[in-house]
Order: C-alpha cells, then sequence, then structure tokens
C-alpha cells in the first residue's frame, strides 16, 4: 500500500448509471493513492429531491418522482451479480425517501428536507462501492455524517473543521487500512446528529475537506469535462482546458459562476496546500487541470464565468444625500435575509446591487418580504432577466490596455452594470440573459481564440 494519500471525489454524471460507474472504478484502480473515495448523488436524483423537498405537490406528482429516483437506482441495482445484501440496504433508504417525500412537514422543516436530500448521496455511495467489491477492489461504504460536523444551518451548514479533524483521525483514518472507503458528498451533521448539507454541488467542498482533514496529498476532482476550461464548454465549442490553475483564480470562477467546482472547494485545499486535479472520469487519459497553491503563469485574462438568474435591485432615495447609514441600513435588510450580494455600484442617491437568485437553489431567494422592508426606507427597483459574465486573470488593475480590448469587444451590448477594481482577479458585467451567450463568445474570441 501506498504511504500516500489521495482523495478522489466522483460527481453526478461520473456516477450516473452503471457504465459510468466502470469508468469510475478505472479511474480508482489506476491510481494506488487512492483510499477515500467520494461520490454525489447519481445524475439528477438531487434535483428531483430538491424538488420533493420545495415544492407542493400532488399525491401523483410527488409519486413521479420516487419512481423516477427508483428506476435510475435500480438500474444499477440490475448490473450486480450478487445483489441481495445491497437491495436490502437500499430498500431500507427508499422506504425513508417514501416517508419524507409524503411527510407533512417536508416543507416547513428544514431539518427534514436535509435527510430528504442527503438519499442520493447515500444510494450512490452504497452502489459505487458494492460495484468496486464485484470488481475485485475491497471496498467499504462509510456514513460521511459521523465525519463531517457542521453547525445546523441546513441547506448551507458551515463545517466545524476542529470537529472534522478530530473525527476524521479517530473513526475514518484507521478504516483506511485495508479497504478503499466510499462514502458521500454534500451531506454532514450537526452537533445533534442532525443531517445537514453544503448546498447545491457541495460535494468537491467535502472531498477538499476530508483531504484537510486526513492530510492527504491529493484532492481529484472526477467531472464530465476534462479540466477546467477557458470558459463552460456549453457556451461554446472553442473553450479549452487550461493545465494549471492558482487556488485564488479557481476559487474566483467557481464564485462567479464556473460550476465545475464548488466555490469553497479552493479553502482547505489553499489552507493544507493540497494539490487539487480535475479530470473527466470518461476520458482519464486527456488529463486535466492542476490546482495549484503558486502557479508558473500569472496572465491578466485567465477564463470567463457565467452566473444566470441574477436580479437588480436599485433604492434609491433624495434622503440619502450627505445621509450616514443608509447602505448600513439596507444591507443590514439584506443580510437578515440571508441573502448574498455580488456587483455593488453608488451614485449620489441610489445603490444598484445584484443577488443570485437561481430557481433550483436551496438558498434563500428574493422574496415580497425583503423588498417591503426596503420600501420603508427608500424607492425600490427589482429586475430580473439579468446574467453576469465575469473576466476571471490577474494584476488586472494594473495591467495596461485591458479594459480598452474588453470594452471594444462589448460595443454593441447593452451593459446594465460594471464592476472592476475591487480586486486584481475579475471584472464583472450585468447583462441582459437573452445575450450573455453573445457576450461570452465574443470577449472568448477576443480575449483567448
Ligand atoms: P459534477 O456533477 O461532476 O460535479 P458539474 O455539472 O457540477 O459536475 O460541473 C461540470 C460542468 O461544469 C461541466 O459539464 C461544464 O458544463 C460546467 N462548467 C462551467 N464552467 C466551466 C469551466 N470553466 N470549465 C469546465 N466546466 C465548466
Ligand atoms: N448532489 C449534490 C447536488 O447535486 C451535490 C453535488 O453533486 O456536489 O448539488
Ligand atoms: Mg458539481
Amino acid at each position: 500500500m501506498s504511504n500516500r494519500l489521495n482523495i478522489a471525489k466522483f460527481g453526478g454524471t461520473s456516477v450516473a448509471n452503471f457504465e459510468a460507474i466502470c469508468n469510475c472504478v478505472k479511474v480508482i484502480k489506476g491510481n494506488s493513492d487512492t483510499r477515500v473515495v467520494v461520490v454525489s448523488a447519481a445524475g439528477g436524483v438531487t434535483n428531483l429531491l430538491v424538488e420533493l423537498a420545495h415544492h407542493a405537490m400532488t399525491h401523483v406528482e410527488i409519486q413521479k418522482r420516487i419512481d423516477a429516483i427508483k428506476d435510475i437506482e435500480f438500474k444499477i441495482l440490475g448490473h450486480l451479480a450478487h445483489a441481495e445484501d445491497v437491495k436490502e440496504k437500499l430498500g431500507v433508504l427508499l422506504s425513508e425517501l417514501d416517508t419524507l417525500a409524503f411527510h407533512e412537514e417536508i416543507h416547513h422543516t428544514d431539518s427534514l428536507k436535509d435527510q430528504l436530500l442527503s438519499l442520493g448521496e447515500r444510494m450512490s455511495s452504497l452502489l459505487v462501492a458494492a460495484i468496486l467489491n464485484e470488481q475485485g477492489q475491497k471496498a467499504r461504504n462509510f456514513d460521511v455524517r459521523n465525519v463531517l460536523k457542521t453547525d445546523s444551518v441546513h441547506g448551507a451548514a458551515t463545517p466545524n473543521l476542529a470537529l472534522i479533524k478530530t473525527q476524521a483521525s479517530r473513526l475514518l483514518k484507521p478504516e483506511l487500512a485495508d479497504a478503499i472507503i466510499v462514502t458521500q458528498g454534500f451531506i454532514g451533521s450537526d452537533e445533534n446528529g442532525m443531517t445537514t448539507t453544503l448546498g447545491r454541488g457541495g460535494s468537491d467542498f467535502s472531498a477538499a475537506l476530508l483531504a484537510e482533514a486526513l492530510d492527504a496529498d491529493s484532492c481529484e476532482i472526477w467531472t464530465d469535462v476534462i479540466g477546467v476550461y477557458t470558459t463552460d464548454p456549453r457556451i461554446t465549442d472553442q473553450a479549452r482546458p487550461i493545465p494549471e490553475l492558482s487556488f485564488e483564480e479557481a476559487a474566483e470562477m467557481a464564485t462567479f459562476g464556473a460550476k465545475v467546482l464548488h466555490p469553497a472547494t479552493m479553502e482547505p485545499a489553499l489552507r493544507q496546500n493540497i494539490r487539487v486535479f480535475v479530470g473527466s472520469s470518461r476520458e482519464p487519459e486527456k488529463g486535466g487541470t492542476w490546482l495549484v497553491k503558486d502557479c508558473k503563469e500569472e496572465p491578466p485574462f485567465r477564463a470567463i464565468t457565467r452566473r444566470k438568474e441574477q436580479v437588480m435591485v436599485t433604492v434609491k432615495t433624495p434622503k440619502m444625500m450627505y445621509a450616514q447609514g443608509f447602505l448600513e441600513r439596507v444591507f443590514a435588510i439584506i443580510a437578515k435575509h440571508k441573502l448574498s450580494v455580488d456587483l455593488v455600484t453608488t451614485s449620489e442617491i441610489s445603490v444598484a446591487f445584484t443577488l443570485d437568485n437561481p430557481a433550483n437553489s436551496v438558498a434563500q431567494r428574493l422574496n415580497k418580504q425583503t423588498i417591503s422592508e426596503l420600501e420603508t426606507m427608500c424607492d425600490v427597483t427589482v429586475e430580473d432577466g439579468f446574467d453576469l459574465v465575469t473576466i476571471v486573470g490577474n494584476h488586472m488593475q494594473s495591467a495596461k490596455g485591458c479594459t480598452g480590448k474588453v470594452f471594444a469587444a462589448l460595443n454593441d451590448i447593452e451593459v446594465r452594470m460594471v464592476c472592476f477594481g475591487a480586486n486584481p482577479h475579475n471584472m464583472s458585467f450585468l447583462v441582459k440573459e437573452a445575450v450573455s451567450t453573445q457576450v461570452v463568445k465574443g470577449l472568448h474570441s477576443v480575449l483567448f481564440e
């Protein structure tokens, strides 16, 4: 057995069906340092669970979603030769799904929602461990909730790093001696043992947290693309993989919409200086992107990201002239409603800011209550239908000629808001969603092609 330790995380597409899981098995067997495998829910399952947890539905609609989930899991199970034991365990999880999906408190109790959301990862880890065993690699399914301890903010829990470290040394480390441990991303538990979740896409973060707690040498994020690209390859076929990125650049990209990594993934990696690799579980031979602390190159333009479904709020009051404390009161209301502000611009009597407001998120969305609280202080305008396009790079504030090139590419576009200068890594533009693809393609062509 190798002395080095690698954590390998496989995303939803990588564990979506039996064939995809077989590719993961090859990847796992291909690196003798891999002792811990972190898996997401099979592709599509978390979306279905989010619908069950968050939307009121008829009995028939609920049953339709349960059946869709069962179908995904049973199709994978069907490929196992010795399925009895696994089938029984899967059955227990599926009956928990039935109970929670029809639970009358499900839409009102956040802890129940998280318990329901946790089922996707609990089922996929069970199946992946079983398939590894059948394919000659001794593996054990491990309930990460005993190790990944968090606060009690359901849907967006914050990890308790000290406790995770203690629990990992006590419970997880001894398990690594004789088998590969297959565990769940995305989920954890609070001090009362209640299930929590880290937010959508959180499995990447889980893998990095476990890597940190176990003093791992590396962490691999296996997904459906061969690394982090200059922009989302779904937007333009001109996007190309970036061989090496700094943690800072990657964090900036993730925060501003590069879905390939959860934004918090780089925090544990940076703290412990753990190298992170991003590659495709379907085509591991094609290589991927290494995320490192210090990058050899620091180009002014590295990538372009897009975040959809942004809302712009403008608050205006003549009283703001020469007034103090207005911004503080506006942001106190926003903070009270747990909304996170991205871009801000201010003028003499008004402030405009953008909020992330995606429909399928478990995070808080802008609501009537927030708006009416703001209206007690000022005039409020809410506009939606925007996308945020961000150029990520280095030393942008000081690189001469940067802005000219960028604005020339945006010449024909109505740009609603611009943010530049808060940090050297990004330049952001708020544009109408109808033109954001054109904007990304145009900028990509000028900056990278
Ligand atoms: P997983 O289920 O493996 O976690 P995700 O769907 O969360 O995978 O992330 C992978 C997807 O991220 C890709 O399919 C791609 O469309 C999208 N993506 C967005 N921006 C980028 C980028 N800059 N580089 C690579 N992929 C990106
Ligand atoms: N299954 C969770 C989601 O879809 C977590 C993840 O895949 O990273 O958001
Ligand atoms: Mg993901």
